[in-house]
């Protein structure tokens, strides 16, 4: 039976890391603990209140929820001039994204965004039909700004993307960056949104700035976080975004109704109550990643500068064979980035002394 599939997915496999059982997975820049046991009576105890009303639909506009992201990113990043019409949420900071192109992207218009990135990125754009072009970064994964506000002239996107730290690579972006780029996106005819995906803001090193503190002076900057990463919430599905109330109205009116369920927006709520407990090991994950970003830079390896829970080290010659001879150690990693490169996500002090054993021994 032939079936009538969009030509941009005709042939395409779904998309997403192995879901392999190993003992040890550095593959997909989850918190390596899991809720303690505090959190998870909390948790089961918003969820069983939460089953008594599940016969109604959940709060379309989750205001609680957004108030309390807010004041989470008052007391993270000082960014106290947020309100709950400053801030939405989804099904993970991807369906955020989703949510940014079906409001800003489409056919005929571009997403602009900065190589090596994000993978999930040119999927979001072939997913609303929206072209997605790339600018290569520098050889240290820096913004070469000027080239880039030059692209921007050029390409005209609607939206442009900024993942800081930087997937796969962990660079952050200055402030002064992000503000130049807000300002050739300005000159965009039609506009452009700036995006700058924070996902693993709460891993940076100190000084580092969030680009939270720009929105009250550039009204088209929007940026993400997820309670994927530090939070240790992967499985809970939350991702939000702050910025001006005319980007979030936009986003309001893409979303399919009732998109975060009642649990989703209790288990939020319930974590968000618990942040201390949940990122108490956030200062050791840092400590960790430091820690290995200078044993492979003793070993001889080049290694990106990070601010995320992950590092991303080479040259190897052949990189699948080390990433097979690591999996086979029991240890999983990422084949991904610039041909040559693997990446490593920062597990407990046990799984990272496994990684460097499993790493000499692949090497030898
Ligand atoms: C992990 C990650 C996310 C988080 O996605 P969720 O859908 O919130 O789990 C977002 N952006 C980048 C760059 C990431 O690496």
């Amino acid at each position: 039976m032939e079936l009538p599939l969009r030509p941009e997915i005709r042939g395409l496999a779904p998309y997403g890391a192995p879901q392999l059982d190993v003992p040890v997975l550095l593959n997909v820049n989850e918190n390596p603990y899991a809720p303690p046991a505090v959190v998870v009576e909390a948790l089961a105890a918003a969820v069983h209140k939460a089953a008594e009303g599940l016969n109604r639909y959940p709060d379309r506009e989750f205001v609680g929820l957004r108030a309390e992201l807010a004041a989470y990113l008052a007391r993270e990043s000082g960014a106290d001039f947020l309100r709950f019409e400053n801030i939405w949420a989804a099904n993970g900071s991807n369906e955020v994204m989703l949510h940014l192109h079906q409001a800003f992207g489409g056919p005929g218009r571009t997403t602009l965004s900065f190589a090596p990135t994000y993978s999930m990125y040119p999927e979001y754009a072939r997913d609303t039909s929206t072209t997605y072009v790339t600018l290569p970064r520098r050889d240290d994964f820096s913004i070469p700004v000027e080239e880039a506000s030059a692209e921007i002239a050029a390409s005209q996107p609607s939206l442009v993307l900024l993942a800081s730290p930087n997937n796969p690579t962990g660079t952050a972006l200055p402030l002064n960056d992000v503000r130049a780029l807000c300002d050739a996106a300005a000159a965009v005819d039609g506009g452009c949104v700036v995006v700058v995906d924070e996902a693993y803001a709460e891993f940076r090193r100190k000084g580092v700035p969030s680009a939270l503190m720009l929105l009250p002076e550039i009204p088209h900057l929007a940026v993400s976080r997820t309670m994927s990463k530090a939070f240790a919430f992967a499985g809970g599905r939350l991702g939000y975004l702050a910025a001006s109330v005319d980007i979030i109205d936009a986003l309001r009116i893409v979303r399919l109704p009732y998109h975060l369920s009642t649990v989703t927006q209790a288990i939020a709520r319930a974590a968000l109550a618990h942040v201390s407990d949940l990122q108490a090991q956030v200062d050791e994950i840092r400590a960790e990643r430091d820690e290995t970003v200078a044993w492979l830079r003793a070993q001889g390896y080049t290694v990106a500068d990070t601010d995320a829970n992950f590092a991303l080290f080479g040259p190897f010659e052949d990189r699948e064979k080390v990433f097979a001879g690591l999996l086979e150690l029991g240890v999983l990693i990422r084949v991904v980035g610039p041909d040559g490169w693997l990446r490593v996500s920062i597990g407990t002090p046990q799984e990272m002394a496994r990684f460097r054993a499993a790493l000499l021994e692949v090497t030898r």
